[in-house]
């Protein structure tokens, strides 16, 4: 009788278990997403420099705030072809067991126009909403590595034309100052999100990025049954993903670039959805465990991390 009943609750432990793991971290909720995203859209044009990216970074903190996650302002003064402009990185931090980093990130300023009204629903809006409910998603997650969600100011270029040297400043600036501050090796992956909220996406995978990261990812989405939205097609495209390739960190950048509003005034909130939102919600919490289990039991060292991409 006693045995019988301890097994029972043994039993009824074990079936608990798999329960009250899974409940310290929070499923991706498109529709908070997109609540997010009209926020940030109602702000209107959001070029770095600007009063109203300015006040879409005093929504993300106060986001982060409500949240109680420690948000750093990584303001710099960035030497562009229209003259100095103030940037600021946003830096929030999930701390996991490890001081060592994981990063999810994207941009949050919108390309200036002068000559249309530009408010980058997909381009910049998308992103940045992204990152502001995988926040909330994350938070009470139990993450061997800490985890970094990096709002990055400045990947548009001033001018008309990705130019050279003329785009993603704050992707660059925080891998210079992780480099001198000596934390840039404690990042030990980098996921990127740009473009992910245009209602039917299509990702390819990005030719240049880590394969066994992208890989990772494309086949957690695919499981997920989102095999339409993450495509085993490669394609080359420049991203804030690059600065942290080229210094040897694992990185990915997960991107739709084939949107017909694409740097057009219609990129607007009618483009993108929340299903879409929530489909790289999902591929990206499904996929973190396979990456955090590949980088605890690799850790490659810095010197053999670029023959991996
Ligand atoms: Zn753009």
């Amino acid at each position: 009788m006693a045995l019988g009943s301890r097994l029972l609750a043994l039993a009824s432990a074990l079936w608990l278990l798999p329960s009250a793991l899974s409940a310290q971290q929070a499923a991706f909720d498109g529709a908070r997403a997109y609540d997010h995203l009209r926020q940030v859209v109602s702000f209107g044009p959001r070029p770095a420099g600007s009063p109203a990216i300015e006040r879409t970074r005093e929504y993300i903190i106060g986001q982060m705030k409500a949240l109680g996650i420690p948000v750093v302002q990584q303001g710099f003064e960035a030497k562009t072809p229209i003259g100095q402009v103030h940037m600021v990185n946003l830096i929030a931090t999930i701390p996991g067991a490890r001081k060592e980093r994981v990063a999810i990130t994207g941009h949050y300023d919108t390309k200036l126009f002068r000559e249309f009204r530009f408010v980058g629903a997909n381009d910049g809006g998308s992103s940045t909403a992204f990152l502001i409910e995988m926040a909330r998603a994350l938070k009470g997650r139990r993450s061997p590595f800490t985890i970094e969600l990096i709002f990055f100011d400045g990947e548009e270029a001033t001018l008309r034309d990705w130019g050279a040297g003329d785009h993603t400043y704050g992707s660059q600036y925080y891998v210079d100052n992780a480099r001198k501050t000596g934390t840039l090796a404690g990042l030990k992956a980098m996921i990127l999100v740009d473009m992910i909220g245009e209602r039917s996406p299509r990702f390819l995978k990005e030719g240049r990025s880590t394969r066994w990261l992208t890989d990772e990812i494309w086949s957690a989405g695919q499981k997920l049954g989102y095999g339409s939205n993450f495509i085993n097609e490669i394609t080359p495209i420049e991203d804030d993903h690059v600065p942290f390739l080229d210094a040897g960190v694992p990185s990915t950048d997960i991107i739709d670039l084939d949107y017909p509003a694409w740097h057009t005034v219609n990129d607007t909130l009618d483009q993108t959805s929340a299903r879409s939102l929530e489909i790289v919600g999902n591929t990206i919490l499904s996929a973190l465990g396979p990456i955090e289990s590949r980088l605890t039991r690799t850790e490659p060292t810095a010197g053999q991390q670029p023959s991996t991409r």
